[in-house]
């Protein structure tokens, strides 16, 4: 056949593809219209033609035997199937709801707390209805949004005063350009802390126009560093919580109550980046301690920032607390309205904050506290139920076995404690190592409906259990009927 054949025959294929127009005026297409639209509707089909086109274009020459087959099955029906296919993939959003079963409790990554019932229900009522964000309901005047949580962040603080902005990097960036721009503040080198996602001290100081007056070495500082370093450029003293790492062996450092009392004596104040800042001594659920917030107020800190998201199980958010006069200087800078929090997160706060007033259901009712202090016989008891499920999804290839897991608080908490728990491992039955195998299972968990997030740890997809609660373990069970390999 020459080459004009050729053509001539693959014209004629593409040829008999029908038109947009025609594809619209079917009965099924009716149907996508309707959820759709006709604007998205009439998009899909023309991406769904040319998709045939170009799948068309692509068999080799002398398959024409194959092209033809494909012309002749390239009908409405299958064109429509492709255009329903692409308008459900574009509609299914992109933050999506997945299984953590990292072993990780507060995930940056997967978003970190997760909020109690009572606080989800506020968050709907603030989304649909309006709410007194700004408005003083005694006098009827304008409000500051500030005022609704201010004394209740107080009263479980032990602080003068309160504001809360995005983040906590948002915290310390204002706390640092409203007290000590163009001036100097004293941080120990052991704390020139990194978080994940470009939180770099160093960095947040020279952004707030303060110099950073670095002191003592990476693994001692002591309290003459401090003093030494303290002239008249000096405007605040800071300590970092070293949340992502520890410094063990020959270590030295300057604990906030000897920090304050430095401070106090040459008239300045002392701030407190507790990262993770528990409002409750976690010790007394068998958890490993970790400074409170009302700990470092009474122990001298004239301001503290800690985040809303992390062991405080709320909303993302930033809370600065501390002494009254210097708080009012923070919310003055102009800095406070471009990292103000919107009227989602203050809904979300309250009624986390709220939670606390009532200590002995703490442990049940805030999400986080729940899933920390999960007993392990709760998930060995899951991971019983959930084994049969996922063994059977997989098929003989692999072998899925309950084991004990360590998880982890994360998001900077404590880096170096594990919590004892239960999860599902899976390995590749017939071989000693199967990286290649795994990695497939876990690819093919992550693109389930709702995606499932294990690791990959000692030749083991491990999938540890301590966040699949109740409900999710039900859904969890439900979804790996869909699971192919
Ligand atoms: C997590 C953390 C931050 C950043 O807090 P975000 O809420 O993530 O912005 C800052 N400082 C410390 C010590 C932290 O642990």
């Amino acid at each position: 056949m020459n080459d004009a054949a050729m053509s001539e025959r693959r014209h004629a294929r593409l040829a008999r593809m029908p038109s947009v127009e025609r594809v619209m005026s079917m009965h099924a297409v009716q149907t996508l219209t309707d959820v759709y639209g006709r604007t998205q509707v009439v998009a899909a089909v023309r991406a769904a033609l040319e998709a045939l086109r170009g799948e068309l274009r692509a068999i080799a020459d002398g398959q024409d035997d194959d092209a033809d087959a494909l012309a002749a099955t390239g009908d409405e029906a299958r064109i429509v199937a492709h255009a329903a296919h692409f308008l459900e993939q574009r509609s299914r959003g992109y933050l999506r709801t997945v299984f953590n079963l990292t072993g990780t409790v507060l995930h940056t990554n997967l978003g970190r707390a997760l909020l109690p019932d009572e606080a989800v229900r506020t968050v709907i009522d603030a989304l649909t209805h309006p709410v007194n964000l700004e408005f003083d309901l005694t006098t009827g005047a304008r409000g500051d949004r500030d005022d609704l949580i201010e004394a209740l962040i107080c009263e479980l603080t032990g602080a003068e005063a309160a504001t809360v902005v995005n983040n906590n990097a948002a915290a310390v960036l204002l706390m640092v350009s409203a007290l000590a721009s163009r001036k100097e503040v004293v941080v120990s080198r052991g704390e020139l802390v990194e978080i994940g996602g470009a939180f770099r001290i160093p960095d947040i100081m020279a952004r707030a126009g303060a110099r950073l007056r670095e002191v003592g070495t990476t693994n001692r500082t002591h309290a003459k560093d401090y003093e030494e370093a303290i002239g008249p450029r000096t405007a605040l003293l800071m300590k970092v919580h070293c949340s992502n790492y520890a410094i063990s062996g020959f270590t030295k450092s300057v604990d906030i109550d000897e920090l304050a009392q430095i401070a106090h004596r040459h008239a300045l104040p002392v701030a407190f980046d507790l990262g993770s800042g528990t409002l409750t001594d976690l010790a007394q659920w068998g958890l490993p301690a970790e400074p409170t917030v009302r700990g470092t107020i009474d122990a001298g800190a004239d301001l503290v920032t800690f985040s809303g998201d992390k062991l405080l199980g709320g909303p993302q958010a930033g809370l600065i607390v501390g002494r009254e006069a210097l708080i009012r200087k923070i919310r003055k800078h102009p800095l406070k309205r471009a990292l103000r929090v919107g009227k989602l997160t203050l809904a979300a706060l309250e009624p986390v904050l709220q939670l606390y007033r009532a200590p002995e259901f703490l442990a049940q009712r805030l999400t986080t506290l729940r899933l920390l202090t999960r007993p392990a016989a709760e998930m060995h008891a899951a991971a019983l139920r959930v084994q049969p499920a996922l063994q059977r999804a997989l098929g003989e290839r692999y072998a899925v076995t309950v084991e004990p897991m360590f998880s982890q608080i994360g998001s900077g908490a404590l880096p170096v404690d594990q919590l004892p728990g239960y999860g599902l491992a899976v390995r590749v039955a017939a071989a000693k190592r199967g990286g290649r195998a795994l990695m497939q299972v876990e690819k093919v968990l992550r693109e389930l409906p709702r995606p499932v997030i294990g690791r990959i740890a000692d030749d083991a997809l491990r999938l540890d259990l301590r966040c699949l609660e109740a409900e999710d373990e039900t859904a969890f069970i439900a979804q790996c009927a869909e699971l192919r390999l």
